[in-house]
């Protein structure tokens, strides 16, 4: 039977490990946090004392954890001296494309086959087993990869070699966060003109202004399809979470010399959004602060 060890089991991991349990594999968990430990246990996975003892004989070992520190330490403290050589190393943590390609070199130094895979859905998509994957490896690795992501997954692309899963998740969240301020403004500025948002919204959508934020994501509560704004902004995409992001997005875009203006634009927003206490409201609450409304 396949021995998957998943470090990491907090808001994400515990749902991708239970996938991985529910798909008849041994699922060896470890996770600073007792508590996130206990839920993983429940879910079907086997505490491991230790990243050494999840990751002795492990097939497949993966990472979902906070930030790029967290996963260099974790690779060259833990994994890499401890597993084994013929384990399939995947990363799905949202870091910084140097860490990640700092990572895969020395795995791949120390001989195995590493990837970037970080995801796009939030929990519920965790806990579904429907998230997306944007995998950066090599191209000979990619089926081995796929098969190991399967029970998480409801597609997983190859963005290119190592780096590029990180590279293309911070440029769609770049995108997004954009899109989003984009689609709040427009609603803010509708309602000051008297258009009911039901209506904007139904034109937009079927307009050249349509966009996932708006026709998938509407920020305004009651419009379109069920989304976090109808349960109070609770749920769903942290303004934490994308504020992560878009700093990252615009650190690369300072490395590798990208004019990244409206990203720049997008993460002051976000910042200023936190700094106000909405860090761990869904990130269309956007559109409430631009309205200077209070959260409901
Ligand atoms: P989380 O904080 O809930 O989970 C991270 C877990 O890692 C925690 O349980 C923590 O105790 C554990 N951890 C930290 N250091 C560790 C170590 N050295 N050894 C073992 N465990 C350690 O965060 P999350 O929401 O699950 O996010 C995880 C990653 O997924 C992040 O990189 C995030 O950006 C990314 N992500 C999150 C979402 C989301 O909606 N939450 C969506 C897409 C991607």
């Amino acid at each position: 039977m396949t021995v998957v060890a998943f470090i990491g089991v907090g808001a994400m991991g515990a749902g991708m490990a239970a996938n991985q349990a529910k798909a008849g594999r041994t699922v060896r968990a470890f996770d600073l946090s007792a508590a996130a430990l206990a839920r993983a246990v429940e879910a079907g996975c086997v505490a491991a004392g230790s990243i050494a003892e999840a990751v002795a004989g492990a097939d497949v070992v993966i990472t979902m954890l906070p930030a790029g520190p967290h996963v260099r330490a974790v690779y060259a403290e833990h994994i890499l001296p401890h597993a084994p050589k013929s384990a399939l190393l995947l990363d799905c943590s949202t870091i910084d494309v140097d860490s990640a390609r700092a990572v895969a070199a020395q795995a791949k130094a120390a001989g195995f086959v590493a990837a970037d895979a970080p995801v796009s859905g939030g929990t519920a998509a965790a806990d579904a087993g429907t998230l997306a994957f944007m995998v950066g490896c090599e191209e000979a690795a990619f089926t081995r990869i796929e098969e190991a992501l399967a029970p998480m997954s409801r597609v997983t692309i190859r963005a290119g070699e190592s780096g590029a899963g990180q590279a293309a998740k911070i440029c769609n969240n770049m995108l997004l966060g954009i899109s989003m301020i984009g689609t709040c403004e427009a609603f803010a500025l509708a309602e000051k003109l008297g258009l009911a948002p039901d209506r904007f919204f139904e034109i937009a959508s079927k307009s050249s202004g349509q966009c996932w934020s708006l026709t998938s994501y509407s920020p305004w509560p009651g419009v379109g399809p069920q989304t976090a704004s109808d349960r109070g902004y609770e749920g769903g995409f942290a303004t934490a979470m994308m504020l992560k992001d878009l700093k990252l997005a615009q650190d690369a875009a300072a490395q590798a010399g990208a004019s990244t203006p409206l990203g720049a634009q997008a993460e002051a927003l976000y910042a200023l959004l936190a700094r106000h206490g909405y860090g761990p409201k869904d990130f269309s609450i956007m559109l409430q602060f631009l309205r200077g409304a209070a959260a409901p």
